[in-house]
């Protein structure tokens, strides 16, 4: 018998999600890794919970995203409950400063499509946009005519503070029973009779098997190096980016100090997450750098430029950290999310990898569709879109 009915590879956002809802269901579930838990993308990410803001086109992730971001709400008041770890998430919605009426009416073509799908877009003025936030510059970026011309307001891009959801996530799984195998590296499924029946850990010459039902690969960036005997590489890529963090002097409103900004502020060169603890995470860059993780002062440099230009006060403000993450990203620009096709002739191998720039925003939706999967043998929606069998040869 096999020691685990599920092993899942990688304990991201993706697997804890994963692993915490499987052992909720009473579940023996291994969760392997081969650093700490939430180390990787899923501590290097902004956070933003952003289904329209990182929509360009109607395309599936559309749909998925804003299931995912609506189960947030219930997520965080479970994990609170549960492990007593706030992750601090937020619904005061995204802005986006537009300079100018040809910059607004490009905008609000770009999102008319979601609009038409029921996505709540809201146009501010100038002055309401400086009511609501008076921190960012009156003088920003040099159009025609001095300060913004007002903003766009989405109030369903919400945020969350994704290193402490991932605290949450953990403790909750260990509450849960999720036996974790930390500090051992995967190096392949392995396979008997077209049935991946568990992964092999730790160096060729003396590696141990750990054997499971089914195995779930959520290796994040690294996903297309593992595989096994007639299990095919996911085409993953990593997708390198910068980030930093800043701490601001509070700001005013009627003599009273305040939070420096309290909305997400996205434009084309750089967006600002206010955190409730006075940190402005400012983000960030997207490299094709293969897996190199090194930060380079020059991006950075930019980035705080960038961040400085939008919102004065930021210039006095200390730049406590700056760090890079790999973004997980597929040909298509869409996760890949299921089993195998049987066509493969491998079965019980299963794949919750490709999130990209959304991986927070998606845990939710990607743990709640492979649970219902896994233990019922269909997902609880068509998810066609997201098949594995897609990049089949
Ligand atoms: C700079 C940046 C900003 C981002 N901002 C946002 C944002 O604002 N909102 C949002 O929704 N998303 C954002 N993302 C994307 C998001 O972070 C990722 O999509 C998400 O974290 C992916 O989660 P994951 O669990 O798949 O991968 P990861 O968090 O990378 O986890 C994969 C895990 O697999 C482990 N692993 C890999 N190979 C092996 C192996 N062979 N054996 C054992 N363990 C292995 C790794 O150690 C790692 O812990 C951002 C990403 C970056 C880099």
């Amino acid at each position: 018998m096999e020691k685990f009915d599920y092993t899942i590879i990688g304990a991201g956002v993706i697997g804890c999600s994963l692993a915490r809802l499987l052992a909720g269901a009473g579940k023996r579930v291994a969760l392997i890794d081969r650093a700490a838990p939430g180390t990787e993308a899923s501590h290097a990410a902004a956070g933003m919970l952003a289904p329209s803001a990182e929509a360009d086109e109607l395309t599936p992730l559309f749909s998925l995203a804003t299931r995912s971001r609506s189960l947030y709400t219930n997520l965080v008041a479970e994990l609170i409950a549960e492990t007593g770890i706030d992750p601090h998430y937020r619904t005061d919605g995204t802005l986006l400063p537009f300079a100018t009426s040809a910059a607004r009416d490009h905008m609000l073509h770009t999102l008319s499509w979601q609009m038409a799908q029921g996505a709540r877009v809201e146009q501010l003025s100038s002055s309401q946009l400086s009511s609501r936030e008076a921190a960012l510059s009156p003088t920003f970026p040099q159009g025609p005519s001095p300060g913004f011309g007002g903003a766009l307001y989405l109030p369903d891009d919400h945020q969350v503070d994704n290193r402490l959801l991932m605290q949450a996530l953990v403790s909750s799984c260990r509450l849960r029973g999720v036996d974790f195998v930390l500090g051992q590296s995967v190096s392949s499924i392995v396979v008997r009779k077209g049935r991946a029946i568990g992964v092999a850990i730790g160096p060729e010459s003396s590696s141990e098997t750990i054997t499971a039902g089914a195995i779930i690969n959520a290796s994040g960036a690294w996903a297309a190096q593992i595989t096994g005997d007639g299990i095919p590489a996911i085409p993953v890529r990593p997708v390198k980016g910068h980030m930093l963090a800043l701490r601001a002097a509070p700001g005013q409103r009627g003599g009273q100090p305040r939070e420096l900004l309290r909305h997400v502020i996205r434009t084309e060169e750089v967006y600002l997450v206010p955190r409730h603890d006075g940190r402005i995470i400012v983000g960030s860059t997207m490299e094709e750098a293969g897996f190199d993780k090194t930060v380079h002062a020059a991006p950075v440099a930019r980035l705080q430029e960038a961040a400085q230009r939008l919102c004065p006060a930021l210039a006095s403000a200390e730049k406590i950290d700056a760090w890079t993450g790999l973004r997980p990203a597929t040909p298509d620009g869409l996760p890949v999310i299921g089993p195998l096709p049987q066509r493969a002739g491998i079965a019980n191998y299963w794949t919750a990898l490709g999130h990209f720039r959304n991986g927070i925003l998606l845990a939710p939706i990607t743990a709640e569709v492979l649970t219902h999967w896994l233990l019922n043998g269909q997902p609880p929606f068509p998810m066609d879109a997201f098949l594995p069998d897609r990049f089949a040869p």
